[in-house]
This record gives structure tokens, sequence and C-alpha cells, in this order.
């Protein structure tokens, strides 16, 4: 599965739509890119879990880690290509943590794996949370970076697709100043 064929997957699962849209922040966008719809279908996140695994077959990885919610999904497909454990963290009262009693030996090889990596907050909290617990990180992973390569998350990292995604305020927005009107995604009927 090469880069296109993944945006591609994205595309006619509505998952990456192309048009003038308003995002959650209120910023105008001509891109919208929405994750799960990708991920509906079990197949599907195989497919893209057994890709991203395959890149680490060789890393003795141990355990695939990944912040909730966005990470699940992707998450435990690589760490069921793998044939390893998958545990999460998940926010509380805004600080990432561990939680259900998932515990990390020391030294033990982690993968952190995302869907989507923007600035890779999300990933970078993932990874200090397991590594604070005794984990070692080996890499991390997502389906899609959109931070245009950009985002350092402090050890080597994959992506299976690369999206460059501009988003730019209502006054300054060039879609806007072309005539055109913004929509929320969804609200869009075909
Ligand atoms: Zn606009």
């Amino acid at each position: 599965m090469n880069s296109e064929q993944v945006l591609e997957h994205f595309r006619q699962s509505h998952a990456l739509l192309d048009g003038h849209f308003i995002l959650s922040s209120g910023l105008h966008s001509g891109t919208y890119l929405q994750c799960a719809l990708a991920l509906q279908f079990p197949a599907d996140a195989v497919k893209f879990g057994e890709e991203i695994a395959r890149r680490f077959m060789d890393e003795g990885i141990e355990t695939v880690a990944s912040p909730a919610i966005g990470g699940l999904i992707i998450g435990y497909v690589v760490a069921q290509a793998l044939n390893v454990r998958f545990i999460w963290t998940e926010r509380q009262a805004g600080q990432m943590m561990l939680r259900r009693g998932f515990s990390i030996r020391q030294g033990e090889r982690l993968l952190v794996v995302e869907d989507v990596i923007t600035t890779g907050g999300s990933t970078r909290e993932c990874i200090a949370t397991v590594e604070a617990a005794g984990g070692e990180v080996m890499a991390a992973a997502s389906i899609i970076d959109r931070s245009n390569g950009t985002a350092d998350v402090g050890v080597p990292r994959h992506s299976l697709a690369s999206l460059d995604v501009m988003s730019y305020s209502p006054e300054n927005c060039p879609l806007c100043q072309r005539g055109g009107e913004a929509v929320k995604p969804g609200s869009r009927t075909s």
C-alpha cells in the first residue's frame, strides 16, 4: 500500500474531503480530515495496521501504546499484526496518564501509534507517560502525517501518508476571498 493508495481510501470513505470547511477550531481550510471514517470497517483498519507493523517487525517491539481516543483502533491493529500487547494512555483532568491497571516493565520496548500526527502533541505526551512508567519508546507511527514532516516527537517517526493541510483565520482565508462559502464538514448531503 503506497501513500497515494492510503489517501485514495481516505477520499473514498469521505475521511478526506476537498472543499471549503469550517474546522472545529473555527479556522477555515480547503481540506477536512476525519480519520475515524477511514477505519469504520475493521478489515480496512487491519490493512493499515499491517502496513505500519511491517516497518517495525525487526525492532523487537514488545508493546504498542496509543493516546486515546484517536490512536485506539489503529494502535490495536498494529499490535495485532506484531502479535504484541496493546495499552493506551488517556487524559484525566487534562493530564495524560496510564490507567486501568496498565503497567510497563523497566526497559520494555514500545512503539507509540496514533491515527494522525498534526503537531505531535498527543504522541509526545503518550511517549512521556510510558517513559515515566519505565518504558523505552523505540519509534512512533501514524497513518497520516499532516505536519508536513515537521512534527518532532523525539524518536524516529513513520507515517503511511503525508498531507499538507493549510488552515486560515476567516479574515485571511483565500477561499473566502474567492467568494466561496465555508461549510461545516458533515453538513453536505452528497
Ligand atoms: Zn474561508
